[in-house]
């Protein structure tokens, strides 16, 4: 519904502190989530900012840790001396976006009858015909008909 496009620019004001464990990593993103109102289907913007609390834990501590059965399967390993930050961020970011977007909070939605939106025109009706009308609209047009051959 909902996410920052793939190749937009994020943000990151982070802070990588060498702790016993492993590279603690804290700190703020910032970016622009794109998506769809789920009443309009009209453009939502959402701006994201979301901090950031991962550890990074070197590869031998994990394994040590797995070895005495006390594995943590949320723990981020360190790769090398990198950090993956994809997944962190995602799930940083994933959360803290709308789970239902909207346009706007008092998003009228589309009109059941013709889907226009209803914000562009919020009076819009459809008139009910009345049905001795709709007769009549109905033998206009086999006089149309008529004309035409
Ligand atoms: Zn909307
Ligand atoms: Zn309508």
């Amino acid at each position: 519904m909902i996410g920052i496009p793939e190749g937009a620019d994020v943000e990151l004001d982070l802070r990588l502190e060498a702790v016993m464990e492993g590279v603690l990593v804290t700190g703020s993103v910032r970016g622009r989530a794109i998506g769809e109102c789920v009443r309009c289907l009209g453009e939502v913007v959402e701006d994201v900012d979301v901090t950031l609390a991962e550890l990074y834990v070197y590869p031998e501590r994990q394994a040590a840790a797995t070895e005495a059965g006390d594995e943590d399967e949320d723990v981020r390993e360190l790769q090398g001396d990198l950090i993956d930050l994809e997944t962190a961020l995602r799930d940083a970011v994933v959360p803290a976006l709308p789970f239902q977007p909207l346009c706007r909070e008092d998003c009228p939605g589309l009109c059941s009858e013709c889907g226009a939106p209803l914000a562009d025109d919020p009076d819009h009706s459809h008139e009910t015909l009345d049905p001795r009308w709709a007769a009549l609209g109905g033998l206009a047009s086999q006089d149309d008909e008529t004309k035409e051959s």
